[in-house]
Order: structure tokens, then C-alpha cells, then sequence
């Protein structure tokens, strides 16, 4: 038997597996091949996805409804649900329902800004995978206030004006949030409203569409709104208005520079190319995404984290890695990531997106998820009130975790984690199904011939490297299902209902396994891990310590204070007369151990530097925290005794490794840098 593609670099190899107690040769026969890239010519039967002019997606994000998450991933969800993104319309002003702009069909009130779709993107849609009535029910007064408030001439949303021209924003995350809420009920007057609205898009002169500044970088956002639509509905005009939105966005494919060094600008419009290359077809229009990504690591993400310093915007010379990133930043470089993923194929943005969700975006929050932080970076030995500007772009209290503060990403840090659960699975063009992010959960899909299945997928990844899949399947069906293989695993290996399937691993991206799947059948996925120690040259020669897909920190006894949300706030934040300080606390995380260590690395074989060791599982689900670490590194530093908090209340600024030094080797533990809000995970290295 053999298999054979004409796509990428493709190892097939055909195994019928034969062990007693089978039924039937065809049940039994799995056929396994290792694929660089998938194959994208197909258009999958059972899913909308692109419609053509458009390209054909590699992979195809499943409905709202399709995917529940389980394990820490559910647990983070129902820590949300139960703190801040839960309960923020108790304290967020923009909230309000009284002189609330979106809920006027002039839009006009006081509170009308981005705050509202931000928030709702992520509440409604961690409703809809919770099944929580009372949050679903309070998405739908603000959804339904949105759809019955159209203006005559389409448009929608607070009437924010610059300069003369409207300032369509805010409207691009509602979309979105309207987006989410077809796919999970299907109302019947989102289609239309959308139409209308995009009609009204159309009529403005391009001299008057997307002048203002975060809308000009932003409009790559509308675009995919756009084609959502025209995927279900197939209205050329959409089509000439995502070609009109395009010219009319910040220049997002320049090469040696960006429009703009916004943090979250970068990271939610570096995408924009990309998106446009759906219709454009052109090549080099996906490269203009690569090389912006390229481009902003290469100077200020020389750091571990997958994320970069620009701490609000990134600056000359600011690059260390105690530069700090904004919680938004994440949220859009997650997003960005898993639609990249669909439209490249490239299992590269899955990892990108792993790294940040595990390694910063965990950090930006309280354990309990009842308050959050502007700024996290990968070196962060204080968490307070202060402000560090110069040391950190911005002035004020940004470090501070404040239920009543960050604005922005008070509101827009829900969608975090319901987004990555969402793009656990996708759907592929040869109607079958991909195991994207792996997580403990649920999915429910149509494949091959439209047969619906379920599979359940049991793990504790990342602190874990055992993924078990088993099939609920009313009726035996044929389809493939893909495996991403993680770039730093080097002998991936699977199993088939026990059976070792043979498949080299290290020749691609993607397991596909294809058979006639039936009620029962299981899949075990094993990712050894191996310890991995990356140098930062550009970064005084520091080191990071990853095992698999987890960076590991400098373990900080961390003292928190409690404060007052009031006095403790950024100077934008507003909020309700009824909010309670009492209720909502902040806190300030101050370091009780020292943190000025530089590592001990073994020259010849750096990995043999450190000891690996597992803990218990934490009994409260929640793996982020150093407490509850399921895993820690043993390692060896001594203290480097110049290194020390500077003038901005900053750590200073790494000292160029190898560091002499005559102090006593200490044993040192590090921590997932997911867990730990104070942390050095750039270290130097002590001689
Ligand atoms: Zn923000």
C-alpha cells in the first residue's frame, strides 16, 4: 500500500496494524504520513469556510458551541467567570447602564469607547463554553441593544468623532462579539445588520475612512469581519470593500519598519497583510506579516515569553528584558496567532501562541483572576503602586494589579483564554479534524461524510507530555485526523488503540492519521520533553531555560500587600459609585528573597545544568502559581552582587554575561515563568 501527495515534504508511511482481537482488516487499517505543511486544496463540506476568490484555508476555526475546554484551562474560565471578567460590570464605568453610548441609536452617552466589545468578546463567548445562563443572558441585553439600535444609514455603536470624520474603532471588536453570537444561536438579524452596516462602510470616501489613529493601524480587524460575512453570504461588494479597507490601513508591509511601535497595534496589525493575501493572492503580502513579526523580535524580543518589550510603545535602546509588555498585547498576539495559524498552516504561530499564553499572559493576573496588571515582562522583580517611567514608557502605577485599573486590558483580557480553548481544534480542508493547542476538553465536530463525532482529550500539557484521545462516534467513519508535532519535540511518537504507530516524527509539522474511526478508538500522543537552554547574545549574552513548551523563572518569594483600588488606580480609570475597594483589593507584590542570580550553566552541555522534578498536581486546578508548580528545576547560581534595583524602582539592566564573581554556589529552584508574577527568566551567567 502506499500514499501519495503532491504537497510539501511528505513521509507516508501505510500500516495496516494486525492484532488479534480486531473485527475487520478495514477498522483495523491506519493510515499514518508526516506533513510539513497540510494539504489546503480542498474546501471542507461540513464548515463554512473561505468562499472563493478567497484562498482556501489550511484550517478552519469551528463554530462557537463546538469546543469545551477542561482541566487548568476550564478552571482558569470559572476563576474568570467568578472574578474580574465575571463581575467587571460592577465596577467598570463604561459598563454602566446609565449614560452608556452603546445603548443609544444616536449613539450618544458619556461611556462609549472600545471598553464594552472588549470586555464582551471575551464574557459572552466564555458563556456560550461555560453554558452559563446568567452571563449569557447579560451578553445578550448588550448584544441585543447593539442590533436594535442600527442608525437609518447602517451605522452603529458610539458616535465618536476626530477632525470630521467618524471613528469606527470600537465598532471592529463588536463586530467580532456579533460574530461569536451568530455562530453560537444563529439570530436571523445578524446577517443583515452586518450587510448594512458594511454598505454603510462603502459609501464613506476613502478621505474619510480610517484616518484616526488606532483605527488607521486596526482596519486588518474590520477586514476579517469582512470576509466572516462574505464567507456566508457571498455579496461581491464585500469583497471591494475589504480592497477599500486595505488601502485605507496603516502601511503594515514596509519591511525595515511599522506605521507605528504601539505594542498592541503590533501585535493585532502585524496580521493585516496576511488577512488581505485571502484576496490578493499575492505572496508578498504573507511575507509582510513574517518579516513585522521578524522585525520587532529582532530588536526588542531578543527576551523569552514569545512576546516583546514596548512597554506601551517599544523605544530605542529600551530592549532588556525588563521591558514590559501590555496584558492587550498578549490577548492580540495569541488572537493573531490562531488566525495565522489557518490561513499559513504553519504550525510555527501555535507555538508562538503557547509560549505567550504560558509564559506571560498567566502572569499578568492575580492567582484568582480578580485583578490584573498593565505591564508584565520576562524580568520583574517589583509589582507596585510606583511609577518607573522613564525606565517603562508609560507613568503611573502600571504595575500595580488593580481590579479598578488598565482600562484596556481590564476589559480586553477576557478573551485570552476562551480564544485559545476556541482554537484547540480546527477543522481541516479534507474534512477531518486538528489537534491545534492541546488541552483537556471536548470536541464536537462533523466529519468526513458529515457524521458528527465527539473526541475527548485527556492531559495535564504543558506539565505534562502524555495527550490521550478517545473517539465517540455513533457510527464508524472515515476521516483524518492531524497531530501538530511541537517544533522543540524531537521524537514525538503515537499510539492506536495501543499500537505503536511507525511515523518519524522529526520529518514534518503534522501527524495525519487516517482510518475508518469507530465508538472507543484512542489515541495516545507521547511529546517527550527535553530541558533546552536558549542564549540571548543580544541580550548581554543572558540564558532561558525551557522544558518543552514551558519557560522556567528564578522562584521569588513573592509578599503581597493589599491596597486600596481607589488610590492604587492609572489615572484613566473610572468607575461605578457602588464599586467596593473592599471587595475588589489590589496589591502590590514585592520580592522577600533575593532575585539577583545568574545561573551556573554547564559549557560543554549546557542542559545537563539543571535537574527536573515533578510535583503534585495542584489541588486547586491551577497550575500558574509557584505554589502549586506541577513542575520545578533544580539549578545552580551564585549571586551577583551589583545587579541590583535601579533609579526607575527597576530591575537594572542585565550585566554582560559570563559574570565573574567569587560567591558560593547556592542550589536554586526555578518555577514555570507562567506562574511566577515577580521573576527573572533572562539570566545572567555566573563564571
Ligand atoms: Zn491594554
Amino acid at each position: 500500500m502506499n500514499c501519495l501527495s503532491k504537497f510539501g515534504k511528505l513521509i507516508c508511511l501505510s500500516i495496516i496494524l494486525n492484532w488479534a482481537g480486531m473485527e475487520t482488516l478495514s477498522a483495523q487499517a491506519v493510515k499514518a504520513a508526516v506533513l510539513k505543511k497540510i494539504d489546503n486544496s480542498g474546501l471542507n463540506a461540513n464548515y463554512v469556510s473561505n468562499r472563493a476568490p478567497l484562498q482556501k484555508a489550511y484550517f478552519v476555526k469551528l463554530p462557537i458551541g463546538s469546543i469545551k475546554a477542561g482541566g487548568w484551562l476550564k478552571k482558569a474560565l470559572e476563576l474568570q467567570r467568578d472574578g474580574l471578567t465575571g463581575n467587571l460590570g460592577e465596577i467598570s464605568i463604561w459598563l454602566s447602564k446609565t449614560n452608556n453610548a452603546w445603548l443609544n441609536k444616536e449613539g450618544k452617552g458619556e461611556y462609549g469607547w472600545e471598553e464594552l466589545p472588549y470586555w464582551l468578546k471575551g464574557y459572552a463567548n466564555i458563556g456560550y463554553m461555560l453554558g452559563d445562563k446568567k452571563i449569557i443572558a447579560e451578553a445578550k441585553f448588550w448584544i441585543d441593544a447593539v442590533l436594535d439600535n442600527q442608525r437609518d444609514n447602517g451605522d452603529f455603536g458610539p458616535a465618536v468623532e476626530h477632525k470630521g470624520n467618524r471613528d469606527l474603532w470600537t465598532n471592529m471588536p463588536m463586530l467580532w462579539c456579533l460574530q461569536s453570537y451568530y455562530e453560537y444561536c444563529k439570530d436571523p438579524r445578524v446577517i443583515p445588520f452586518m450587510t448594512k452596516y458594511f454598505k454603510y462602510q462603502l459609501s464613506l470616501p476613502d478621505n474619510k475612512l480610517l484616518e484616526d489613529y488606532w483605527e488607521n493601524s486596526r482596519g486588518g480587524d474590520n477586514i476579517i469581519s469582512v470576509y466572516w460575512l462574505y464567507n456566508r453570504t457571498g455579496d461581491k461588494f464585500l469583497l471591494n470593500l475589504a480592497a477599500k479597507l486595505d488601502k485605507n490601513t496603516a502601511d503594515w508591509r514596509q519591511a525595515k519598519s511599522l506605521p507605528n511601535w504601539h505594542n498592541v497595534n503590533i501585535a493585532q496589525c502585524f496580521r493585516e497583510p496576511a488577512t488581505f493575501y485571502l484576496q490578493s493572492h499575492n505572496p508578498k503580502d504573507i511575507q509582510a506579516t513574517y518579516n513585522d513579526f521578524k522585525l520587532i523580535r529582532n530588536i526588542y524580543g531578543q527576551v523569552p515569553g514569545g512576546m516583546f518589550g514596548a512597554d506601551e510603545n517599544a523605544r530605542k535602546g529600551y530592549d532588556d528584558p525588563r521591558q514590559a509588555v501590555e496584558t492587550c498585547g498578549m490577548v492580540e498576539q495569541m488572537t493573531s496567532d490562531q488566525m495565522l495559524l489557518g490561513i499559513t498552516g504553519d504550525r510555527f504561530w501555535a507555538e508562538n501562541c503557547e509560549d505567550v499564553a504560558f509564559n506571560m499572559f498567566s502572569a499578568a493576573f492575580m492567582p484568582d483572576y480578580r485583578s490584573l496588571r498593565y505591564l508584565t515582562a520576562p524580568n520583574m522583580v517589583i509589582s507596585d503602586g510606583k511609577n518607573h517611567n522613564p525606565g517603562i514608557d508609560n507613568s503611573g502605577p502600571f504595575l500595580m494589579m488593580n481590579p479598578f485599573s488598565s482600562r484596556c486590558c481590564q476589559h480586553n483580557h477576557a478573551a485570552g483564554w476562551v480564544y485559545y480553548a476556541e482554537n484547540s481544534w480546527m477543522v481541516t480542508p479534507d474534512n477531518g479534524l486538528a489537534a491545534q493547542l492541546y488541552t483537556e476538553g471536548q470536541v464536537n465536530a462533523k466529519v468526513g461524510n458529515g457524521t458528527a463525532i465527539s473526541i475527548t482529550e485527556t492531559t495535564r500539557y504543558p506539565f505534562q507530555d502524555q495527550v490521550r484521545f478517545t473517539v465517540n462516534a455513533a457510527q464508524a467513519v472515515s476521516f483524518p485526523l492531524y497531530l501538530r508535532i511541537p517544533q522543540w519535540c524531537k521524537a514525538a511518537s503515537v499510539t492506536v488503540n495501543g499500537v505503536p504507530v511507525k511515523a518519524n516524527s522529526a520529518t514534518g509539522d503534522y501527524i495525519r492519521l487516517t482510518k475508518t474511526w469507530k465508538n472507543g478508538d484512542k489515541v495516545t500522543l507521547h511529546l517527550p520533553m527535553q530541558l533546552k537552554v536558549r542564549q540571548w547574545a543580544q541580550n548581554k549574552n543572558s540564558v532561558s531555560v525551557n522544558y518543552g513548551p514551558l519557560t522556567y523563572s528564578l522562584k521569588i518569594d513573592e509578599k503581597y500587600i493589599k491596597e486600596d483600588s481607589k488610590k492604587t488606580a492609572i489615572g484613566d480609570s473610572r468607575w461605578q459609585a457602588g464599586a467596593d475597594p473592599n471587595k475588589w483589593p489590589s496589591y502590590e507584590i514585592h520580592p522577600a528573597s533575593d532575585w539577583n542570580y545568574g545561573l551556573i550553566v554547564n559549557e560543554k552541555n549546557p542542559e545537563r545544568s539543571f535537574k527536573v522534578v515533578h510535583k503534585a498536581w495542584p489541588k486547586d486546578d491551577n497550575p500558574f502559581t509557584n505554589g502549586g508548580a506541577p513542575i520545578q528545576l533544580i539549578a545552580k547560581g551564585k549571586l551577583i552582587q551589583g545587579w541590583k534595583v535601579d533609579e526607575h524602582g527597576l530591575c537594572s539592566v542585565l550585566p554582560q554575561s559570563p559574570v565573574k564573581n567569587n560567591e558560593p554556589v547556592k542550589q536554586l529552584t526555578l518555577v514555570p515563568m507562567g506562574g511566577a508574577r515577580l521573576r527573572i527568566s533572562a539570566f545572567p551567567v555566573a563564571e
